[in-house]
Formats: C-alpha cells, sequence, structure tokens
C-alpha cells in the first residue's frame, strides 16, 4: 500500500510505533523500522544524554527512517532539540504542548513534523503552524490522554473533515481488524502503542509485560483529569488515586499522591503495587509477547484477511 503517509515517511507499511516512556528504546524503535513500520524512540523519560545514545545506537541498528516522540512539556526540550538536530534525526513527532513554539524549528532543520492531538482544535491549531502531519489520539489510548475523553471512533472522522494533511489514528488499535476500521475512518496510517509494550524489543519490565497480558476489559481507568489525564492499569497506585478523587482531593493532593518517578517505578523498575502503569483499553485483548518484527506482520496479515472479509459486503 502506497499512501500519503507511507510516501511522507518513506516506510513501506503505514504502522507507526507510539513513542512511550519507559517503553520504547532503540531496541523498539529499530526493530519496528526494519520491519517495515515507523520506529519511535520515546524521548520525555530520557536524560539528554540518554536519548544521544538512543539515537547512535538506532542509527547502528537500522537504515530505515525512525522518529523521536518529543512531548513539549519536557523539562531539557532544548537539549533534546539540539541532539535531534545534531544526530541528523529527520521524523519528530511533538505531543502534549503548544505546536507553535517548535514546529517552524524544526521545519528550518529539515525535520519532517508530526503533532498528535485530541480534539479538533487543536489539529487546526497544528495544522496552522505547518507541521506535516496528525495523530489524533482517541480515548482509548494509554498513557496521556485528552481531557473530552473521545473515542477514536467518533475523533478521527472529525479530524479527517477538518484538516487537510494527513491523519494518523491512535488509541484502541491493536491488530489487523483495528487497523483497517482506523483506515476505513479516514485515517491514512496507525500509532499503535500497547501492542508494542508487548514486544520482547521494549524496555518495559517483564512485571509490567506480565500484568499487561492478565489484563482484562475494564482493567484500565482514565485517571488523575486535574492533572494530566493519563489511562492506568488498575492496581494498588490507582486505588488510592481513585480513592482520593472519591474524597475531593485537590490538585495539590494529587501531586504530593503522585510524587516524581511514578512511571519509572512501575513501568521500567517492575513495582506493580506503587508505580505508574501507562497502558491503553486494548490490553483487554493481547495474548502474547513476540518480536516486533512479528507483531507487524501479524497485523498486516490479519489487516489483508479482514479486507478480504469485507469485500462484497456492499448494502
Ligand atoms: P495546557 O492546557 O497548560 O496548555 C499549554 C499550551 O499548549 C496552551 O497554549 C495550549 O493551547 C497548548 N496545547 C496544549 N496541548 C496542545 C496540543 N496537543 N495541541 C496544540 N496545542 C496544545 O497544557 P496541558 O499540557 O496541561 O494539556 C493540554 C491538553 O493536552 C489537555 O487536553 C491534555 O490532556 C492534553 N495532553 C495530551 C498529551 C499527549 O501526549 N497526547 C500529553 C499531555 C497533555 P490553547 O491555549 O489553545 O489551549
Ligand atoms: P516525573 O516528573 O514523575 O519524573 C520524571 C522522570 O523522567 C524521572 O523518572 C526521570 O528519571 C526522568 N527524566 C528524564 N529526563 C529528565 C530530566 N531532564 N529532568 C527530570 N527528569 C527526567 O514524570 P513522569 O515519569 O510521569 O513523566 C516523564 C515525562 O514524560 C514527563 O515529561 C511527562 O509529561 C512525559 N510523558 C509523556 C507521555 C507520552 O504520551 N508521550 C506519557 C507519560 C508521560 P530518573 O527517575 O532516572 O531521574
Amino acid at each position: 500500500m502506497q499512501n500519503r503517509i507511507t510516501k511522507l515517511f518513506n516506510i513501506q507499511y503505514p504502522i507507526i510505533q507510539a513513542g512511550m516512556i519507559w517503553c520504547s528504546g532503540w531496541q523498539l524503535a529499530s526493530a519496528v523500522s526494519n520491519a517495515g513500520g515507523l520506529g519511535i524512540i520515546g524521548a520525555a523519560s530520557m536524560y539528554p544524554e540518554t536519548l544521544k545514545e538512543h539515537i547512535k545506537k538506532c542509527k547502528l541498528a537500522t537504515k530505515l527512517p525512525f522518529a523521536v516522540n518529543l512531548p513539549l512539556l519536557y523539562p531539557d526540550i532544548d537539549q533534546h532539540i539540539n541532539t535531534i538536530i545534531e544526530e541528523g534525526v529527520n521524523i519528530v513527532f511533538t505531543s502534549a504542548g503548544n505546536p507553535n513554539t517548535y514546529t517552524s524549528l524544526l521545519k528550518k532543520n529539515g525535520i519532517t513534523v508530526v503533532h498528535v492531538v485530541s480534539n479538533e482544535k487543536f489539529a487546526l491549531k497544528a495544522e496552522s503552524c505547518g507541521v506535516d502531519a496528525i495523530v489524533g489520539e482517541g480515548f482509548e489510548a494509554g498513557g496521556h490522554n485528552g481531557r473530552e475523553e473521545t473515542t477514536t471512533m467518533c475523533l478521527i472522522p472529525q479530524l479527517v473533515n477538518a484538516v487537510k494533511i494527513p491523519v494518523m489514528a491512535a488509541g484502541g488499535i491493536g491488530c489487523g481488524r483495528t487497523m483497517l476500521a482506523a483506515l476505513a475512518l479516514g485515517a491514512e496510517g496507525v500509532q499503535i502503542g500497547s501492542r508494542f509494550v508487548l514486544s520482547n524489543e521494549s524496555s518495559a519490565h517483564q512485571n509490567f509485560k506480565e500484568a499487561i497480558l492478565n489484563a482484562t476489559d475494564g482493567a484500565t481507568e482514565l485517571s488523575l483529569k486535574q492533572l494530566t489525564p493519563v489511562r492506568l492499569l488498575k492496581n494498588k497506585f490507582y486505588d488510592l488515586v481513585k480513592h482520593a478523587e472519591n474524597t475531593c482531593a485537590n490538585k495539590e493532593d494529587l501531586e504530593a499522591l503522585l510524587g516524581r518517578g511514578r512511571a519509572k517505578k512501575g513501568m521500567f523498575e517492575g513495582d506493580m503495587l506503587e508505580g505508574e502503569l501507562e497502558i491503553g483499553q486494548i490490553s483487554g485483548y493481547l495474548k502474547s509477547i513476540i518480536p516486533a518484527k512479528q507483531i507487524v506482520e501479524q497485523i498486516v496479515k490479519d489487516y489483508n484477511l479482514a479486507l478480504a472479509d469485507l469485500n462484497g459486503q456492499r448494502l
């Protein structure tokens, strides 16, 4: 398949691996790129020296295009941007912030810029700032998420109608059938997170991977809406958040409860009680930990089967 997204990134399949804190380093990014998708290094959990190291290793591990995800609220963002420019990364996915601030600088350095949005207002704003494409992230997605709780099913057609640049869909996509559904909604690519957390190459702790394998539907919830909304896998930390929210905790109380480094503790160090576990709703469907290459192959195969199933079903 060739479309605006495969051409923009020069990739075989419009399958983009999400940039996820603590889960997507150079090993996962290069494996996805080598499999024909677009791998992304998640820079938000990396100190500047760490990002530099990951980019260098990724360049050695793949000759194919890969990207860096840069949440714009990262504290040392200028250092990350310098690294990205110096190392010659030519695709950046920005998220969690105002695309007006850095898009022109990145574009001036020849970098393709994609921005992640969760509503039409931010989609239009991103387009007016000159980004090359957007990712529409629906309510089902893991990690940080929009306040409006718009599902992927509702968000994607709305964004596709609103903007002229290509739209990729994120949130709830983990197999070929959901990819086909996203393309039927008008997306030209999919960004997939949770399915790739359950790959051999993801840097998520084994305990976290096993907790995701055991997840059923209803195992995650969008929490901490007074701070930055985040979809969490339910555990002891989630229970504490829920109790605090139910007993009218204010923003400061929630910040104190969250503390610092909870996500690292859970997703990277494997503390399944006290850690913050960010994962999407699709985790209830995921039942295996396999190499990233096999994930891409399976998605492509199932997409084609699902497409064939639909042939002849014209109303
Ligand atoms: P603020 O609400 O403090 O907004 C800061 C500034 O950045 C504002 O000028 C705002 O625009 C702009 N802005 C923020 N996010 C975006 C975006 N995605 N696209 C375009 N402009 C943006 O920022 P917060 O970080 O507290 O959260 C803003 C929204 O983004 C919330 O809905 C939040 O849930 C979501 N978010 C999404 C993340 C993701 O990775 N998908 C991560 C973190 C937050 P304006 O003045 O027009 O409102
Ligand atoms: P915290 O403030 O709780 O902790 C910061 C974490 O980031 C620490 O574990 C720290 O590692 C690490 N870190 C890496 N670089 C720096 C730096 N320059 N300064 C300080 N800490 C750094 O934040 P979270 O762990 O909840 O989130 C980390 C970042 O990721 C935030 O910017 C957050 O908004 C973003 N984020 C983005 C998401 C996305 O969807 N793209 C999803 C969730 C979060 P150490 O413990 O080794 O000091």
